[in-house]
């Protein structure tokens, strides 16, 4: 187990590098926000006539995106952090919202549209919010990766209730998919596609949605491209 979870560190991290560019971007822009809003908020001061509403806007745009990117850094530094399994409870839409904090960038420079429809008024599951944010930043990750040779990029992000009280998360893309072969594998560990992949992110995926009680599946859509979906268990259908 410890193993595993320096593996899922490792991981982890080389993600993150992946995602670097992205994720410095998405700091700098509120900071370049604040530098503009502080200068115009001095600007309307030096004008001789003080026009304070509009100073009054730009320190509320100050701190708006002081929040935003102090956000971005929070996120990154509990993601980079290196945790052992801690099981809390959590709302799955929520660490979807913070998940594409991350890669939201990454969303925009590859031109995928993206389509979120979250359930409402979801009950919360039993789980570590490091880790299933690792696994839906995955899954995110490898459907752009797996879209790169599309014209028309669509991602869709869902969550729904099941029958059996379970929540299932489902990532779907229109991607190049995958064959019977590549299905039997997908999961295994250091199975890879492509040239500079590890092959470990379904495999950590897998163990990390195992250990929340759940089961994880990959299929084909009929219009062409991969849904990834994973199922995790309410708190309630645990405790009963
Ligand atoms: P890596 O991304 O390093 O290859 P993963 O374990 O995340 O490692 O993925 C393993 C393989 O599964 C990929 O190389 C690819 O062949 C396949 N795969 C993963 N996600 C998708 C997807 N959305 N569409 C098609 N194939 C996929």
């Amino acid at each position: 187990m410890h193993a595993q979870s320096e593996l899922a560190h490792f991981a982890r991290i080389s993600t993150l590098g992946e995602l670097t560019a992205s994720i410095a971007h998405e700091v700098n822009q509120p900071l370049a926000a604040i530098v503009t809003s502080g200068e115009a908020g001095l600007r309307w001061l030096e004008n001789g006539v003080a026009h304070l509403d509009r100073v009054k806007i730009g320190l509320e745009r100050i701190i708006q995106n002081g929040k935003r990117a102090s956000d971005v850094v929070l996120r990154l530094r509990v993601l980079a952090r290196k945790d052992d399994f801690k099981r809390i409870e959590l709302d799955l839409n929520e660490i979807i919202e913070d998940a594409l904090l991350l890669v939201q960038r990454e969303i925009m420079r590859n031109r995928v549209s993206l389509t979120l429809v979250l359930a409402k008024k979801l009950l919360p599951i039993q789980g570590d919010r490091v880790h299933l944010q690792q696994v839906i930043i995955n899954l995110i990750v490898n459907a752009i990766q797996a879209m790169s040779d599309v014209n028309n990029r669509r991602l869709v992000l869902e969550t729904a209730k099941n029958d059996d009280g379970s929540i299932v998360v489902t990532v779907r893309d229109n991607g190049r998919g995958f064959d019977l072969e590549q299905q039997n594998r997908m999961f295994s560990a250091f199975y890879t596609t492509k040239a500079e992949g590890m092959g470990m992110g379904l495999s950590i995926s897998r163990s990390i949605i195992d250990a929340h009680g759940g089961r994880i599946w990959a299929s084909l859509n009929e219009d062409g491209g991969a849904t990834f979906q994973f199922a995790i268990p309410t708190q309630t259908e645990m405790v009963s």
